[in-house]
């Protein structure tokens, strides 16, 4: 089974744990409370027939979000094959971090998949249609809800599984 290191990035709540366990528990819990550092999670995913029937191992590192722009100098991102990057809707700021950590990961990741979040969609639905936004290519998602969160993940799946074969 191919196995692939996903690192989780974005501004501290932005939705990064919540949405991993949505993913690999299809749960939501608005009292988690996470812990500091980084948490690994593990979730296999049947990729379907567009790529072979493939099943891959999703390992999630879900890390605290004070590092900033600082992630890029520390280990954590060692052997990672993919970034998923979080924004919050109701922060602006959390956007502009997004844009900068994405270009910061594939700078230090040249051709790995990268996947832009904005997360939170539920208190916000009409951002969705928002044209300002389109620049960052986001996938709009709530980990609340479940909206876009399976898709997203799949597709990801999809990219990286290209990539590794
Ligand atoms: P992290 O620091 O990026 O891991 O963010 P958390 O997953 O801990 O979420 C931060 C806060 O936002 C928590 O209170 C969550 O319950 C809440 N939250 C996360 N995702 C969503 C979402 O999609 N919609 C709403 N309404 N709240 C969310």
């Amino acid at each position: 089974m191919t196995s692939a290191k996903v690192m989780l990035l974005g501004d501290i709540g932005v939705g990064k744990s919540s949405l991993a366990r949505r993913f690999v528990f299809d749960r939501f819990e608005s009292e988690y409370k996470t812990t500091i550092g980084v948490d690994v999670l593990t979730h296999d995913v049947d990729l379907g027939a567009e790529a072979d029937n493939a099943t891959l191992r999703f390992v999630l590192w879900d890390t605290d979000g004070d590092f900033g722009l600082r992630i890029f100098e520390t280990v954590y991102l060692a052997g990672a094959s993919a970034a998923i990057i979080v924004a919050d809707v109701t922060r602006p700021a959390t956007l502009v971090k997004m844009a900068s950590l994405a270009t910061g990961f594939e700078e230090k990741f040249p051709g790995r998949p990268v996947a832009a979040i904005v997360n939170k969609i539920d208190l916000a639905p009409q951002f969705a249609a928002d044209a300002s936004l389109s620049q960052f290519d986001a996938v709009y998602t709530s980990a609340k809800t479940g909206q876009g969160v399976a898709e997203m993940f799949l597709s990801l799946g999809h990219a990286i599984w290209r990539r590794a074969r």
